[in-house]
């Protein structure tokens, strides 16, 4: 499993390498909705928080998520502009970059753990390391001792890349307060 500054780090580092070699630049919220997308698909760890669903890296990890919220955020995006709450400019553009982001992180966990259900509600995992499998067990919140220790320690793993991060963009005059 891999942890919400894991997420955006890389999703970080695909915009900024876009912005590279495409010569432009994504814009604020371009940025925006690039790393909202890119741990976007991790919100069901709050259902398995909340309801105690065991909902972890199942809908939100797939392509249906993926391509449900390009027409969700759209949607969004255009009554937010036709009530004059904010106006936003290139509405579909910024559905499509929400969903680069979230399948930016879909593709990360195929990298960590059992994989993810592209092709949800197909129980079928797809995963880089460990090939497919079919309905494997997801810990999400509900693992046992020795699993929760191994996330303990991602975690930590996952707070000092964040702070690290958090530390360059400061020492780069990115962030200012
Ligand atoms: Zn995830």
């Amino acid at each position: 499993m891999a942890f919400v500054f894991v997420h955006l780090i890389i999703g970080w580092l695909f915009g900024r390498g876009y912005e590279v070699i495409s010569g432009t630049d994504i814009g604020y919220y371009g940025w925006l909705f690039l790393l909202a997308g890119a741990v976007l698909p991790d919100i069901d760890l709050l259902a398995d928080w909340i309801f105690g669903w065991c909902a972890h890296r199942k809908f939100t990890h797939s392509l249906l998520f993926a391509g449900l919220m390009i027409g969700l955020s759209y949607f969004i995006l255009k009554i937010i502009n036709y009530s004059n709450l904010l106006e936003i400019e290139n509405q579909m553009m910024l559905a499509v970059i929400l969903c680069v982001g979230i399948s930016i992180h879909i593709l990360t966990d195929t990298a960590y753990g059992i994989g993810v259900p592209l092709l949800w509600p197909s129980k079928w995992y797809v995963s880089l390391f460990k090939g497919i499998n079919y309905a494997p067990v997801i810990g999400g919140l509900t693992g046992e001792m020795d699993y929760m220790k191994t996330i303990i320690k991602r975690i930590v793993f996952d707070m000092g890349l964040g702070a690290l991060w958090f530390f360059y963009l400061l020492l780069t005059n990115k962030i200012v307060f």
